[in-house]
């Protein structure tokens, strides 16, 4: 990642001081294996959905709070609309929900490496963001979390960037010897892992946050929901505010879930055959990487930075981490059609080969 220092106006806030735009290279590439977003397209329904829409529709202010999205979510999620919050992605919903529940000066504690939006959300709310490092075998440290004293622990399960995850169990241990709220981050449930969205309907201390950014390849449209109690979901609907997710977004998630879930199961189902697949090939090219349930495998490689810029000279992009803790440089690879993943195995071998 790039960072891009501002310059700081005399009214920035203390707490703002030493935020930068958040800035990946994201400069056009052949083949783009770089954010995790499903790479087969848009699900056919709600690319129709797109296309029928009336123009007169957005001449007036989109549902307030979704509602018509909430009841298509809480079908496909199992859950009741009263437990389900939406948001301009779930960057919005995290964000609400951490200026929802804590106060400036409060802690949020984190496993780490782990979604790197997580210390910035914490920061711009005037939170103190405490990392804790994962073990080697990318277990969180539980006790350390809880030493914390925090208001907030956010858990991201399957881990971006690791792909690992963290078990029920210590979900459980997390919610029964802290008074913290437990945020658990499902971007990336419908690769792996079992969801605790129904434990979430019924605990008044646990949110579960997702996306349609990744399974469902709607990630230029924005939208993001959380599931919860209804007491819980409320206070964070509060934070987030009216109007966030527009007119255009809701019809075409909304014709995702209720007529596309045939095309989303079989990508996955595809993306997750060429998760193992890719494993293999980067264990044959000599590498480790570390086993993943989400649609990407980060694998350590020396000086990863360069080996990421000579994968783009070659019309590839992956996301290259210079000073992961525990893991240290590694490359991000997410995975779509074999042919893009084949691709980008190439291009890896052949940067590789030139520093040897
Ligand atoms: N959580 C995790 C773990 C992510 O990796 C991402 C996106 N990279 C998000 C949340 C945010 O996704 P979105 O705002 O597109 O829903």
């Amino acid at each position: 990642m790039t960072t891009t220092t501002l310059g700081h106006s005399p009214f920035t806030r203390a707490s703002y001081r030493g935020i930068d735009l958040y800035a990946p290279n994201r400069a056009p590439s052949r083949v783009d294996l770089s954010d995790n977003t499903n790479r087969h397209g848009m699900p056919p329904a709600a690319a129709a959905a797109l296309r029928n829409l009336d123009p007169e529709t957005v001449t007036r202010y989109p549902n307030l709070y979704a509602h018509t999205l909430k009841e298509s979510l809480a079908s496909y999620c199992g859950v009741p609309a009263g437990c389900v919050v939406t948001g301009c992605g779930s960057d919005d919903v995290l964000d609400s929900a951490i200026r929802a529940f804590a106060e400036p000066g409060d802690a949020i504690a984190f496993p780490s490496p782990t979604f790197p939006m997580i210390p910035i959300f914490a920061q711009m709310n005037g939170l103190r963001p405490i990392a804790v490092p994962y073990s080697a075998q990318f277990e969180i440290d539980v006790a350390g979390l809880l030493a914390t004293r925090p208001k907030i622990i956010y858990i991201c399960s399957p881990n971006n960037p690791t792909g690992t995850l963290t078990s029920t169990d210590c979900i459980s241990r997390l919610l029964s010897e802290s008074s913290a709220l437990i945020i658990v981050d499902e971007a990336y449930i419908e690769y792996g892992g079992q969801s605790l969205a129904q434990l979430a309907v019924t605990s008044d201390q646990l949110l579960v946050t997702r996306t349609m950014s990744k399974a469902f390849g709607l990630a230029g449209l924005r939208v993001g929901y959380a599931i919860g109690s209804p007491g819980i979901v409320a206070e964070v609907e509060k934070s987030r505010g009216p109007y966030k997710v527009s007119t255009v977004a809701e019809r075409c998630a909304v014709a995702a879930l209720d007529s596309d879930m045939k095309w989303v199961e079989q990508r996955v189902v595809e993306d997750v055959v060429a998760r193992e697949r890719l494993f293999d090939e980067l264990e044959s090219l000599g590498l480790s990487p570390i086993r993943s349930q989400a649609n990407f495998v980060l694998v350590p490689v020396r000086a990863a930075a360069e080996v990421a810029l000579s994968m783009r000279q070659r019309g590839v992009a992956v996301r290259p981490f210079t000073a992961l803790p525990v893991v240290g440089e590694a490359l991000r690879i997410s995975v779509g059609p074999w042919k893009m993943v084949r691709e980008c195995l190439d291009a890896l071998q052949a940067s590789l080969e030139e520093r040897a």
